[in-house]
């Protein structure tokens, strides 16, 4: 009879600074997520068994505690007082831990309470940023009670693409090797050191097709390399076991295998927490896994580790006053919900702020276009409503939840143009008899830039890539061949939505959302106009879209009845009414646009 044990793994991944059971950006409890929440499911695994806590990055960054802290020391971080509290025996990073630079994912992680384990990020002398393999030297009690020393390896993985995503903070200062590469290498090392069993914190998740060296989603290569026995993977906020990867070859996402592997996926915002036993078999060869079992455990309405909370008390007391700590105030409501019929007013505001920041940085000798797109439409598909009276620091995050900088890049006329046919690429492909929806759901809304100081239109029924019309600037056509700047974000500027490729003349060291308070405090009081500057070509046809923004301005698109029914229903949108329009039918109303001239 060979000799048998159980090991317990537990996971977290894509935490992105959900550590108590709040939501600041609502300023309100959040029953389904938080990391406080999976400290009684932790205890109890411990209870029962040799048990090892590990998080696959994408910590540091996401919610308004972690720009509020972000300057903070290890030791009074939330972050790494949740990692302690909860007793993490190991954590890998994400790409996202970079968002506040290089200085500050070496100062937190520098300083975690528990093992960092990171393979594939160097410094320009080929030197390691943090111990690229880790041992944990921990023991197993075998079915007859005998306790056996094991030595689990440990190795971490993040997409090479962090160097374009932070472009502006870690171009010339770090490389990124390929994640199968670097985990082939350290698991070799591993085994050498006398590893029983390793396992592979990757930051990077599966994909359907077979990926170059180089490619971000890479968990399927790294579980088929022979030294792996598990991959806890992460970085695309999806889950394994679950539904998310049905169908993906050489995925088994009840079994919760990659490539034959053990694997496991908790989704994001610390909503689950990963479980796995092993069975491992003591044979000739060592440690063996035997079997395995994988579930993952909803934090909805568990209750918040009390020490954790009590550890956190003066840090969530500072992000609330943060957060509803008032910077202006507005005049107009601003809502986003009409951002696919060109009426947004928070980009309109962001667009101004935006604006406002780079005149008073840098002298402008070409006109300035502002990109912005509607960020929040994802996460809240009612969009964002703030009504006429102040506006708080929650707020701003609301408007601009990201952690990039603003930043100036130069077109010419002719990439302009290609950058708003890809933009309006977040419309799907429109037949006048055919209903069907309005956005093609695999073009998130977050690529749908508005180019602010310009007029167009969208032909809806235009095939994709040509779909821009009436393109003009202060009255006038763009040219092919005239150069204007765009202040755009970071994330843009670095490739992100793959918008044409431009040189970058300037950007900002100061976040979005403090760019925006600034303004917001210089200004005192805003109004912004909802009206974005671009309209739909009109097309009659079956139904007339009429929004309503106010009782002075009526813009109209035409689509099929049923789609504008379900599309004012999925939007919520009171103002907005529709009617069908017969056959033949004057269109009454002129096409009157809300032009916003810059
Ligand atoms: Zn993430």
């Amino acid at each position: 009879m060979p000799v048998t044990a159980t090991l317990r793994i537990l996971q977290t991944s894509d935490v992105h600074m959900h550590v108590l059971p709040y939501d600041y950006f609502r300023n309100a409890p959040d029953p389904y997520r938080g990391l406080a929440r999976a400290a009684g499911i932790i205890k109890a695994a411990r209870a029962q068994g040799t048990t090892l806590l590990f998080d696959t990055g994408d910590l540091l960054q996401g919610t308004p505690m972690a720009a509020l802290f972000r300057e903070s020391a290890p030791a009074t971080h939330p972050a790494c007082k949740a990692i302690d509290d909860l007793g993490y025996d190991a954590v890998t990073l994400g790409n996202h831990d970079f968002n506040f630079g290089l200085e500050t994912a070496q100062r937190l992680y520098g300083g975690m309470p528990c093992p960092v384990v990171q393979s594939n990020v160097r410094d320009l002398a080929g030197a390691p940023l943090f111990a690229p393999t880790v041992i944990l030297k921990r023991t197993v009690i075998d079915t007859a009670g005998d306790t056996h020393p094991i030595k689990i390896g440990l190795l971490g993985v993040l997409p090479p693409q962090v160097l374009e995503w932070d472009h502006n903070k870690l171009n010339g200062r770090i490389t990124v090797i390929d994640m199968v590469k670097a985990a082939r290498h350290a698991a070799r090392s591993l085994r050498e050191q006398g590893a029983d069993l390793i396992v592979a914190l990757a930051h990077t998740a599966p994909a359907s097709e077979p990926q170059p060296d180089g490619a971000e989603n890479r968990a399927h290569d790294i579980a088929a390399l022979p030294d792996i026995d598990v991959v806890l993977a992460g970085h695309s906020h999806r889950r394994l076991p679950g539904a998310d990867y049905d169908g993906m070859p050489d995925v088994d996402s009840n079994g919760a295998t990659l490539a034959g592997t053990p694997a496991m996926m908790p989704g994001a915002n610390a909503s689950h927490i990963g479980r796995m036993d092993l069975t491992l078999e003591h044979t000739a060869a060592g440690w063996q896994i035997a079997g395995h079992n994988a579930e993952l455990i909803a934090l909805k309405d568990r209750p918040a580790s009390a020490t954790l909370n009590a550890a956190l008390a003066s840090e969530h007391d500072r992000t609330t006053r943060f957060v509803t700590q008032e910077v202006a105030t507005t005049r107009t409501p601003i809502s986003g919900r009409g951002f696919a019929f060109g009426f947004d007013a928070g980009q309109v505001l962001m667009a101004d702020a935006a604006r406002w920041r780079v005149e008073q940085e840098i002298d402008l000798q070409e006109p300035l276009i502002v990109a912005t797109a509607p960020y929040r439409v994802e996460t809240a598909p009612d969009g964002l409503c703030l009504h006429p009276g102040p506006i708080s620091r929650c707020d701003l995050f609301t408007l601009y939840p990201y952690p990039n900088e603003t930043c100036v890049v130069r077109v010419t006329g002719a990439a302009l143009k290609d950058w708003l046919e890809h933009a309006a690429c977040v419309f799907a492909a429109h037949q006048t008899d055919v209903v069907g929806p309005l956005l093609d759901p695999a073009m998130p809304s977050y690529n749908f830039d508005t180019l602010h100081g310009l007029n167009y239109r969208i032909d809806l029924f235009g095939q994709k890539g040509d779909r821009i019309r009436d393109l003009t600037r202060n009255g006038a056509p763009i040219t092919a061949g005239e150069t204007l700047l765009i202040a755009t974000s970071t994330y843009r500027a670095n490739g992100g939505g793959q918008f044409p490729k431009t040189p970058l003349i300037w950007a900002d060291t100061i976040p979005i959302t403090q760019m925006i308070e600034r303004y917001l405090e210089a200004q005192g009081s805003v109004a912004p106009d909802a009206a974005l500057g671009w309209e739909f070509v009109p097309h009659e046809g079956q139904a007339t879209l009429l929004p309503h923004v106010d009782d002075t301005r009526t813009e109209i698109i035409s689509l099929g009845a049923d789609n504008l029914q379900t599309l004012a229903q999925h939007f919520q949108l009171p103002y907005m009414r529709y009617r069908e329009v017969g056959a033949g039918e004057h269109l009454a109303n002129p096409v009157r646009s809300g032009r916003k001239q810059p």
